[in-house]
């Protein structure tokens, strides 16, 4: 059995963020199911922490089963499901108008939630709830603004990832729709639940019930993954799989060492070319 490298050998939780990480697109990192296997084989739990909102839980065990991974539904936290969650902290059994897809609104839903799909009285909405929607319309985004603007309701957002990694590039990412409902309504949203908010992995922290110093975080995006590792005090890995290149981090961490700037919290722990990287040959 191969060893964890030293920066890692404390490690009881490894935290994976999905696209870029593990897959892109509908393409497996190369070896990714091999090392998730490894870690296991390491009594090291393995978790999901996902800004992307636009499948359950449920649909991401099938994904991870499709690529030779098992996986339960309770080892993801996407930015749906700690929405939904945090939502119901707030208020239980709220009507909520959607921008978004199935996995956010069926997650919500599970939380007791009616979902709102054309309100005739925008008074009767609690919340705005915005995530990546690639079937965004130009009518929903009127309804959304008019709850906003004549109604009560309250403006929050999943994530704010400008971009989406598939196989080949990118797409547009849910800070797109954030956007567009920001500009119309001249609001931001109140709480933006996804990664760089700590939100994710506190909760991971608490329900496993493991210290923020044997967590490990590993990520593609510096102002995301990386930056709530470290609002979160736990390790951070970014992987050169993804969006994030060898040059940026060095300009980064260049960017960060200029008095000037305050972005030490972009800067990882640690940086990988793939995850294969984490084991050394003992
Ligand atoms: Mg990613």
């Amino acid at each position: 059995m191969r060893e964890l490298i030293d920066e890692l050998k404390n490690i009881k939780l490894a935290i994976f963020d999905l696209d870029g990480v593990i897959y892109r697109g509908q393409s497996l990192i190369p070896n990714v199911d091999l090392i998730l296997e490894e870690l296991r084989d390491l009594s090291i739990k393995v978790v999901f922490n996902s800004n992307n909102s636009t499948i359950t839980r449920e649909m991401y065990v099938e994904r991870l089963k499709n690529f030779n991974i098992p996986s339960k539904y309770s080892d993801f936290y996407t930015s749906a499901s700690i929405t939904s969650s945090e939502i119901t902290k707030i208020k239980k059994n709220a009507n909520i108008f959607v921008i978004g897809e199935i996995g956010l609104r069926e997650e919500l839903k599970s939380e007791g939630h009616t979902i709102l799909t054309n309100p005739s009285n925008c008074d009767d909405v609690d919340f705005v709830i915005v995530g990546l929607d690639r079937d965004f319309k130009y009518d929903n985004l009127a309804i959304a603004q008019r709850c906003i603007l004549e109604g009560n309701a309250r403006f929050y957002a999943t994530n704010t990832d400008p971009t989406l990694p598939v196989a080949r590039g990118f797409l547009p990412g849910a800070g797109v729709m954030v956007n567009a409902l920001e500009t119309c309504t001249s609001k931001k949203p109140i709480k933006i639940f996804g990664k760089p908010h700590p939100h994710g992995i506190n909760m991971i922290l608490n329900d496993l019930n493991i210290p923020a110093k044997q967590a490990c975080i590993f990520g593609d995006r510096l102002n995301t993954d990386i930056l709530a590792g470290n609002r979160a005090g736990i390790f951070t890995v970014a992987v050169l799989t993804g969006v994030t290149s060898k040059e940026y981090i060095e300009e980064s961490k260049k960017k960060a060492n200029n008095l000037d700037c305050n972005d030490n919290d972009l800067i990882p722990d640690l940086v990988l070319n793939s995850l294969d990287e984490i084991f050394k040959e003992n």
